[in-house]
């Protein structure tokens, strides 16, 4: 059984279990206090993934939405959303967290953060931001290239044995698989 994720552990997770599609959604997030509708599905599937529970759901998009909006519109255009994602809107469903075949694949636009940044990045943006969080130029330069040549998993997988400083060289093919790969070793 999978145990519960509380929301005040996000911002330590995100910089290390996260993979980039993730991690850079939650920067957004508590940067704009806002995510489009695509990042908004793609980090709450996630998010309910690995294991946080609808009540801290609601309450992390709440605390966040309601920076830059009344708690009235929150409530009426976004928490809908929040439940769904969940199974407790609509038609019910028990949605699942997105694999990285269907984030790589799914379209991007502009001022959207969601999708697979090794997949939609530019490369300057993408070496400036692992740059920025200080891992080894070398090793970025390599997820970088294997991003540029196409290999975005790879790519992924470099950055996971960056991150956690070990070679591990993972398969990833889900952002919850990349997520409880990295708790095995952190824990
Ligand atoms: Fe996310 Fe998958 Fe892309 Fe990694 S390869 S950043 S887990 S979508």
């Amino acid at each position: 059984t999978k145990s519960v994720v509380p929301i005040e552990s996000l911002d330590s997770l995100s910089l290390k279990s996260f993979p980039l599609c993730m991690r850079q959604l939650h920067e957004q997030l508590r940067m704009a206090h806002h995510l489009k509708h695509g990042g908004r599905l793609q980090y709450g599937l996630f998010l309910k993934g690995i294991g946080v529970t609808l009540e801290d759901s609601l309450r992390f998009w709440r605390d966040e939405f309601t920076k830059i909006m009344e708690l009235d519109k929150f409530e009426k255009q976004y928490a809908y959303n929040v439940r769904y994602n969940y199974g407790k809107e609509g038609s019910k469903r028990n949605y699942s967290p997105f694999t990285c075949l269907k984030i790589i694949n799914t379209p991007v636009g502009p001022g959207d953060c969601h999708g697979c940044p090794y997949r939609h990045c530019d490369t300057s943006n993408l070496k400036n931001k692992l740059l920025g969080y200080g891992y080894d130029p070398q090793a970025v330069h390599e997820v970088v290239d294997l991003a540029k040549k196409g290999h975005y998993q790879i790519a992924c997988s470099k950055y996971f044995d960056t991150v956690h400083n070990e070679d591990v060289g993972l398969g990833i093919n889900h952002p919850n698989q990349y997520f409880e790969e990295s708790q095995k070793i952190i824990k």
